[in-house]
């Protein structure tokens, strides 16, 4: 046997077809070098739209009873955690699936129901996982425009209509995030309920509702009623965002259990661990602390584009924890100027918004630590 060491290339031509032409997944900065560099307490992390008020203090609890088991293998159904779930959201167990993250599920999706020569369908600006997921699975992804960005009322928002129309017989799977993420964008129920009705039922619709807790718009909808009429529906939620626990990873998808047993196939045992498990099921019963970091959310949301735009910059609608800014020609700069005071938000070239910022809702001190370092950057 000759010896040789093979580069990325060489291996990436081995791969499957839709893995040749991938890329990896940009998670933003190396915060990990950040915290290094600046120390925790000096760093403010709005970068990656994490709860800044944390779990419920319930999960630690839940943690912490956990570890005299570490040795044991957790409950592969992670039936405790679906029943929760199934009484919260009104629906039958075999409904729901559970992922390391919905990122997972959002994978699986793809990998499940498209393939080569099938379409897949989404928005642009929609989640960058919906085209790591369709590429991954070697379908073609049909990238359907979004809403103008002078649009009065939905800026860079989903096409419905769009998405609709871009449906033919190849496509198999059709996502959408409500709200989207990193446009901060949504749509109402008439809305919702107008696009599933022109969706032919052979195509699955999947609605990454991953900030649905943050929505506080009167005309909001979830797509979670929709289910019981149609079984070509899937919800994606995650206990990421609203719940506190993205270091934990664990997301869930609710949809028809025919559906859910087909993803059960290629789910992998034991995706979820026990410790995330036993917090998941925690932070489901404290409803209060849930509500609070919501109201906080809800509050600085407003106070933090309030003040953005009395420094003269456009921040797109949001129902999310998080907002997309308009910074203009000098992005670039002013993003490094404020990783230079320690301040890291997240770039969004990769999404072909390079004149945007996306910044998280920090808490109240981390909002004014971001605003006094955007004024030593604006001034
Ligand atoms: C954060 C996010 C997710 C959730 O990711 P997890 O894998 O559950 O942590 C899913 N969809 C969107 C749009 C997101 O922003």
């Amino acid at each position: 046997m000759g010896e040789a060491m093979h580069d990325e290339a060489w291996f990436a031509a081995r791969a499957s077809r839709g893995v040749q032409g991938l890329r990896a997944y940009d998670p933003g900065h190396d915060l990990v070098a950040f915290r290094r560099k600046f120390g925790e307490d000096n760093l403010v992390e709005l970068g990656s739209n994490e709860n800044p008020y944390g779990p419920s203090p319930a999960a630690r609890v839940a943690i912490l009873d956990q570890l005299h088991s570490l040795h044991r293998y957790p409950d592969p159904l992670g039936l405790d955690l679906k029943r929760a779930l199934a009484a919260k959201h009104g629906v039958d167990v075999g409904q729901i699936l559970l992922g390391n993250g919905s990122h997972e599920l959002l994978m699986q999706l793809a990998q499940v129901f498209a393939g080569e020569g099938d379409d897949v369908v989404y928005s642009r600006y929609g989640f960058a996982v919906f085209a790591l997921a369709t590429q991954c699975a070697g379908a073609n992804a049909r990238v359907v425009e979004a809403l103008p960005r002078d649009h009065a009322a939905m800026p860079l928002g989903h096409d419905l209509d769009a998405i609709a129309a871009a449906v033919t017989p190849a496509t198999k799977l059709v996502y959408v995030a409500n709200p989207n993420n990193p446009t901060g964008t949504w749509f109402g129920r008439d809305a919702l309920e107008a696009f599933v009705a022109r969706i032919p039922d052979h195509v699955i619709v999947v609605f990454d509702e991953a900030y649905a807790e943050m929505a506080d718009a009167p005309d909001y909808a979830s797509a979670l009623p929709l289910l019981a009429r149609h079984s070509n529906l899937v919800v994606t939620r995650t206990f990421s965002k609203a719940y506190g626990l993205a270091g934990l990873r664990v997301g869930y998808m609710l949809a028809a259990p025919g559906l859910v047993a087909v993803m059960e196939r290629v789910r992998e045992s034991f995706n979820v661990n026990g410790p995330a498990l036993a917090a998941c099921e925690a932070v489901l019963d404290d409803a209060a602390h849930l509500q609070w970091s919501l109201e906080c959310n809800a509050v600085e949301r407003v106070r933090l584009s309030q003040a953005l735009q009395q420094r003269g910059l456009r921040v797109f609608p949001s129902q999310t924890n998080f907002v997309l800014v308009e910074f203009g020609a000098n992005t670039a700069l002013f993003e490094a100027a404020l990783i230079a005071q320690g301040v890291v938000l997240r770039p969004m070239a990769g999404y072909g918004l390079g004149d945007c910022l996306r910044i998280t809702i920090g808490t109240h001190d981390e909002n004014q630590r971001l605003l006094a370092a955007l004024d030593t950057v604006l001034g």
